[in-house]
Formats: structure tokens, C-alpha cells, sequence
């Protein structure tokens, strides 16, 4: 039997809704449960794949190709279980999906509505998970109030009817403010909200209350009071210094024996926090610090790189080290040396990017990583980056370049028109459509054997994720490894390059893929771990 945890959110957005889920979700494996996370995002994109990274933060991709929002990489991260393209959904693909129904005629002679139509094909979505596991936390983005998401209140609301009370649960998460003046936290917000909830016929079990001090009793007994829901059952959760804490804090606060008595299990199994707890002490108690500069573009918004800030965080828990992440603005470096920002780094990365700006200030971040035999990590764009370096540089082609920036003479990176997935041949053209037409997901690559990159895995064979639509000219490959640079993995055809590296360099690699996207802190990514002790050599503190 599958019991399904609705999340709303209240009052503010940005509440960590995504975290709290994803917590949760931690908690109930703890105690042995099968969890599932999924989303529902009631924006009009069909996904957030064509969405600006500052409106949008990061793109999360899953094995199966989807473009997703982040907060997949949140239950990713805290659960271990693989995202999919089914946890994920919008307004945009829920209507897509109505309407082009609608126009096969699926639906002759009915009028198509809000209710019941887009209501009926919101409810699929959350009943096609039906037995995958024994908990479905399912979160509506968004905030209880706004008008795009009323249709998927109303459709929890069928849903949780249907389902009847022991196997649906609300759980709203709300911000109680401190307000100086009254020297106090206000709970009116709250109240308010709840209103607004039971409004759209949704009573709240859980209300999780975010505040940045302790909660009282006499609050808690107010919110209990004029929401109408037990005192127990009013949670706080109180801003923590790591987010790998929210799960032991939640659980401290009484989060997941409460959902359990909400649904009325009587032999509530024990639960073991022994991970949690060993990933806190390592991040409480690091033994020194490591300095990454990251290179990159969207910098002021450290939401657009969830992830990989995630997976170097993950790297120093590993290696039980602090890691200091400095955002650097890459366009910088087209009129400032790099020297007086990059001296003092430990490590240098490139992350993923888009579009000309900033690119030729990423080349030269690779340039001064290479020369100066700093760590360099270069992910997908910033591979990329660094094979032009490499071509200009060391090859002498001076005018390197990639066709994502314009016709180019020398196209080091260019259109990649095909490739195979799952055996048959993709074609992309110039003109198609931008959405969701990528190389995305999990693709197999093979390693050299005795490479660099062969050792950090342990395997010639591995398998991860993409998000990209150029591709590493193989043209040039003779070329560059006569100046030292090796292709040390490549697709298993051997057509597409998948990774570069210099194995002449203390640590020097660049991938085609998102290796930040599989990372957990309880299973840190390899290359993250390599790449954080590179750093502590650097830094010389091993
Ligand atoms: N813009 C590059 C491409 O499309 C890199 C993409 C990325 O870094 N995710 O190939």
C-alpha cells in the first residue's frame, strides 16, 4: 500500500519546501521505508530547460533525459534514489498533454475544463505511482494563494479524498517572522495561510514552521489553537548552518514520528541516523580548508550551480576538509589578469555554461590553471574551454574556437548533429526546436585504461549524466595529443570525446558530462573526491 505526504508551502516562497521533502524522505528510509520524491511545478514551460538559471536556478537532468527542476536534485541527494522524468511535471506539460489529446479527438463531444480535465491528468500523474514505494512525497510548487496553483490544490484535494485519510497527508510548510520592534515571532502569516489552504478544502495534518529562532510554546499553542491542528503536530524548523543537518533536526523536532502517527502506523520501526551523523561531524570538525575558485557566469546566484556546489561540499566531507567555494565572474579575465584572483586557489573549475560571454575569460582561467599546474576541472562547457585553450596555446591554432559562438575557422567545439542513444541515431539540425532537444541523460563512455580518470573510478566503463548540444571536434584530436593532451574517454563507439585530461599535469581533467549531478554526501562523486585532494596537495596540506 502506498500512503502519499502532499508539501504546500505558505506565506513566502523559497521556504526549502524542496529540502524539507527531501528530508523527510531521508527520515522515512532511515526507519526502512521505500520513498519516492516528485514535483509539480505550476509554471506554463513545458520544463524548466528553457528557463534562465536566474529565474530558475539550476536545470537538474535525469539518467532517462529529463530536464527537471532542482529540487529533484535535493530528494536525489538525500535519498539516493535516481530522479526520473516522471517525478517531475508543470502546468505547461499537463495542459500539453490535455490539448493534444483534445485534438485527437479523445475526448469527443465533452468540453474541455480546468475540472475535470486538467484536475483528472494532474491526479494520473500522482496515481501512476501507485505501489513504486511505500511513501510518495509529492510537493506543489509555488505558494497556497497564488492562482496557477489552484488547480493542483484542488486536484491533492480529489486525491486525498479518494485515497481516504490513512493514506494521504498535508503537511505545510509556513515562515513565522521576527518582527524587532515586538521583539517576537509573528504566527498571523501562518493563520492567514492555513485559511487560504483550507479555503481550497485542504486541512493541513503538519504545518512545519520556519523561523530563524526558537519557537515558544505559547506560539506554538496560538498556531495550534487557530489552525485547529494538535500542538505536537506544529513543528519548527529553525534555520541550521548545513543543510545536511535538516534531516537530524527534523527528526529531533518529531517530523517523522508524527507523519507516522498521522497516518495512524501503530509499530513504528526504529530508525538508524548513523550516516547523517557521520556526514555532520565531518563538516563540523574538518581538519583544514581547501580554497575552489569557480569560474563561471551566473556567480551571483549560487542557485544556478546547486549541484556542483553541492558535489565539492560533498568532496571535502570525503576528504574532511572545509571547502571554500570564491565565485568569479568569468568576463573578468577578459580585462584583468588572472593572477591577482586565482593566486590563492587551490583548485580552479569551470562549470557548465551557455553563449559566448564570459568564454574567453573560461579559456584563460584554463590557460593560467595549466601553466601554473593548478587543479583544473573543467565540466561541460569548461571542457570545452579548456581544449581550445589547449589548441591555441599549444597547437598554435590561433583562431580556435567553438560554432556555438558563430561561424568559426577552426571549429575546436561544433554542432554535434549525431549521436546514438539506446541504439538508434539522434539527428539535430541548426534550425530545430531549442527545448528539450540536447544530447541529455545518461549516456556510457569507456576509459583508457591507465589514465588518470580510469584510476578515480576504478572502472573503464562508466555511465553519466548529459546537457549539451556541441561537442569536442575529434578532427583535432591527433593534433592535441601530440601536445600532451590525452582523450582519456570516449563515447563506446569512439566517435564522441567524453573526457580530456593531461597526464602531465597534477591534476588537469575535463568531462563532457554533469559528473556533480550523481553526488551524494554519503556517496561522493569520484572525481569530486580526487579533485578536492589535488586541492589539499596544492595547498599542501597532505
Ligand atoms: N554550451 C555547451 C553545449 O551546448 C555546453 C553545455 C553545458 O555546459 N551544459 O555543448
Amino acid at each position: 500500500m502506498t500512503r502519499y505526504i502532499f508539501i504546500t508551502g505558505g506565506v513566502v516562497s523559497s521556504l526549502g519546501k524542496g529540502l524539507g521533502a527531501a528530508a523527510l524522505g531521508a527520515l522515512l528510509q532511515a526507519r526502512g521505508y521505500r520513498v519516492r520524491l516528485c514535483k509539480l511545478d505550476p509554471y506554463l514551460n513545458v520544463d524548466p530547460g528553457t528557463m534562465s538559471p536566474f529565474q530558475h536556478g539550476e536545470v537538474f537532468v535525469t539518467d532517462d533525459g529529463a530536464e527537471t527542476d532542482l529540487d529533484l536534485g535535493h530528494y536525489e541527494r538525500f535519498t539516493g534514489v535516481p530522479a526520473k522524468a516522471t517525478d517531475n511535471t508543470t502546468t505547461g506539460r499537463i495542459y500539453t498533454e490535455v490539448l493534444s489529446r483534445e485534438r485527437k479527438g479523445d475526448y469527443l463531444g465533452a468540453t474541455i475544463q480546468v475540472i475535470p480535465h486538467i484536475t483528472n491528468a494532474i491526479k494520473d500523474f500522482i496515481a501512476e505511482k501507485e505501489n513504486t514505494a511505500d511513501f510518495v512525497l509529492c510537493e506543489i510548487g509555488g505558494t497556497v494563494g497564488d492562482i496557477e496553483s489552484l488547480p493542483f490544490l484542488e486536484a491533492i484535494r480529489q486525491f486525498g479524498n479518494e485515497v481516504g485519510d490513512d493514506r494521504a497527508l498535508f503537511l505545510h510548510v509556513t515562515l513565522l517572522p521576527y518582527i524587532p520592534a515586538a521583539g517576537e515571532l509573528k504566527t498571523k502569516p501562518t493563520q492567514h495561510s492555513v485559511k487560504e489552504l483550507m479555503s481550497a478544502g485542504i486541512r493541513p495534518d503538519i504545518l512545519l514552521c520556519r523561523a530563524d529562532r526558537p519557537i515558544d510554546d505559547e506560539e506554538r499553542a496560538k498556531i495550534a489553537l487557530f489552525c485547529n491542528i494538535d500542538v505536537k503536530k506544529v513543528i519548527p524548523a529553525l534555520d541550521v548552518s548545513s543543510i545536511y543537518e535538516v534531516p537530524l533536526t527534523y527528526h529531533g523536532e518529531g517530523l517523522d514520528r508524527q507523519v507516522m502517527e498521522s497516518f495512524g502506523i501503530k509499530d513504528i520501526p526504529n530508525l538508524d541516523l548513523s550516516i547523517w551523523e557521520n556526514i555532520i561531524h565531518n563538516i563540523k570538525e574538518p581538519e583544514g580548508e581547501v580554497k575552489i575558485a569557480i569560474v563561471g557566469k551566473y556567480t551571483n546566484l549560487a542557485d544556478s550551480y546547486k549541484s556542483l556546489n553541492e558535489a565539492l561540499i560533498h568532496g571535502g566531507i570525503a576528504n574532511k576538509v572545509k571547502v571554500k567555494l570564491q565565485f568569479i565572474e568569468a568576463e573578468i579575465f577578459e580585462s584583468h589578469d588572472p593572477e591577482q584572483y586565482l593566486a590563492g586557489a587551490n583548485g580552479i573549475l569551470v562549470p557548465g555554461g551557455f553563449g559566448a560571454r564570459g568564454a574567453e575569460g573560461k579559456i584563460r582561467a584554463a590557460q593560467y590553471a595549466r601553466e601554473r599546474k593548478i587543479p583544473y576541472f573543467g565540466i561541460c562547457f569548461g571542457m570545452q574551454m579548456a581544449v581550445i585553450e589547449g589548441a591555441r596555446n599549444l597547437c598554435g591554432i590561433k583562431k580556435a574556437g567553438s560554432t556555438e559562438f558563430g561561424p568559426c575557422d577552426e571549429p575546436i567545439v561544433g554542432l554535434m548533429t549525431e549521436w546514438v542513444k539506446d541504439d538508434k541515431k539522434q539527428k539535430r539540425g541548426k534550425d530545430g526546436d531549442l527545448g528539450g532537444t540536447m544530447r541529455l541523460g545518461a549516456y556510457p563512455a569507456k576509459l583508457k585504461k591507465g589514465s588518470r580518470v580510469n584510476e578515480i573510478y576504478e572502472s573503464e566503463k562508466i555511465s553519466e549524466r548529459h546537457r549539451h548540444r556541441y561537442e569536442v571536434n575529434m578532427a583535432y584530436r591527433e593534433r592535441l595529443e601530440s601536445e600532451g593532451m590525452t582523450f582519456s574517454g570516449l563515447s563506446p563507439d569512439g566517435l564522441l570525446p567524453e573526457i580530456i585530461e593531461y597526464p602531465d599535469h597534477p591534476w588537469f581533467v575535463g568531462v563532457q558530462f554533469h559528473p556533480e549531478l550523481k553526488s551524494k554526501p554519503f556517496d561522493p562523486h569520484p572525481l569530486f573526491v580526487s579533485f578536492i585532494q589535488a586541492a589539499m596537495k596544492q595547498s599542501r596540506l597532505v
